[in-house]
């Protein structure tokens, strides 16, 4: 029997819904020459969910979400709702999905092309070859530790608290993840703390070390966070996955795209036990949106590692990427990428060029 998994795509908001569309045209190749069955649900989310039905994650779309083998998200907001009540933000429809999926694991690569890599601001002899995964926890941690919030002090004075809060599970499985996905590529794994000054990340360097011994064939090395800073724009290529707490990793792993050059090219996974949903790491891009310049490319890769991570097909994954590589050592580019003597194209063509390498490749 044909293999069948049932997907929920969420368009969203400005180049959200273009995006998906060339995914979802390259998904259906896919589906179309391995075989398979793919039940695609399409679901409002975000400014889109909110004009609806008044809510940025309807019920119905929660639901749908929730029954899905995968999660395939373009991209939420837009200057439309930027003064509405926060509660009702499209990018609280994130948050809720992260929350109500347990999606404890972010996994963001930033890999760069070798046909992109004078896109870098840093130069390309530093770059050449970069392929780092940032497994960054996300569901615990100082953005969500007791207590918070701004209090008024005997004195008058006015005092903010944040809590760094992790428990010996919290970390546990967030290593497991990392020493997982490190088996499948290099297998290195960084660990990046501040064991020096927080007894709560001293936690996390015991944890991660203690997890190690599941997977002797993993070398593990640990950082401290204001070094791993340094090191990724002095040599990133010494790293393969680093794994750290939601605070370190969203601030790492935005440098660590930014080393690429390039928003439109970088996908993601978020992980948790039952669920998982695969998304562009951009936004909605409201300046280029309904104007066909919005590069696709993240969100078809994303749909490469919903394969990897969700359905188990590496193949498709790798397929998907060499397919990619190909179209950019061909010259084509969106504007985003967009450099001299290179052929521009616009979001349409980007989706069909890759959709017409996956016919070739699969075929
Ligand atoms: P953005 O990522 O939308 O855009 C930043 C810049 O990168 C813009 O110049 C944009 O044109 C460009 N860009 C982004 N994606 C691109 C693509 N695929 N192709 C070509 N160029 C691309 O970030 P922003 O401008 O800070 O945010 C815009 C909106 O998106 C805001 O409402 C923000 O809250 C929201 N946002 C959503 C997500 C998400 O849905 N996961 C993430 C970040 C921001």
């Amino acid at each position: 029997m044909a293999e069948e998994f049932n997907i929920t795509v969420l368009p969203g908001d400005g180049i959200g819904p273009e995006v998906m569309a060339e995914a979802i045209k390259v998904l259906r190749l896919v589906e179309q020459k391995l075989g398979l069955t793919l039940k695609l649900e399409e679901c409002p989310v975000g400014g889109a969910a909110y004009e609806a039905e008044g809510h940025p994650l309807p019920e119905s779309t929660l639901k749908k979400a929730e029954s899905a083998d995968a999660v395939l998200l373009g991209a939420v907001g837009g200057p439309k709702w930027e003064s509405i009540d926060f509660s009702l933000r499209p990018e609280r429809a994130l948050l809720g999905l992260r929350s109500s999926l347990g999606l404890f694991a972010n996994l963001r690569p930033a890999k760069i092309f070798g046909a992109l890599s004078n896109a870098s601001t840093l130069k390309p002899e530093v770059v050449e070859g970069l392929d780092i995964m940032v497994v960054r926890e996300l569901t615990g941690g100082i953005y969500f530790g007791e207590p918070r919030g701004i209090e008024t002090t005997s004195s008058g004075e006015r005092k903010g608290i944040n809590t760094l809060v992790y428990t010996e599970s919290e970390i546990r499985r967030i290593a497991a993840i990392a020493f997982d996905v490190a088996k499948k590529r290099g297998k290195k794994v960084c660990s990046i703390d501040k064991a020096n000054v927080l007894e709560c990340t001293g936690l996390w360097r015991e944890v991660v070390t203690e997890a190690h011994k599941d997977h002797p064939e993993i070398e593990l090395s640990h950082m401290y966070v204001d070094n791993a800073a340094m090191q990724l724009v002095r040599n990133p290529n010494q790293f393969d996955v680093m794994v750290t707490t939601n605070m370190f990793g969203d601030i790492l792993s935005d440098e660590a795209s930014m080393l690429t050059g390039s928003i439109g090219m970088l996908p993601s996974a978020s992980l948790g036990e039952k669920h998982a949903m695969y998304e562009p790491i951009h936004g909605s891009a409201p300046d280029i949106a309904g104007q066909d310049k919005a590069n696709p490319l993240a969100t078809i890769m994303s749909v490469g590692m919903m394969f990897k991570y969700s359905f188990n097909r590496e193949d498709v994954h790798d397929s998907l990427e060499s397919v990619v590589e190909s179209v950019l050592d061909a010259g084509y580019r969106t504007p985003d990428i967009m450099s001299d003597g290179m052929k521009q194209v616009g979001c349409k063509e980007m989706g069909d060029l890759v959709a017409k390498g996956v016919e070739e490749s699969l075929g």
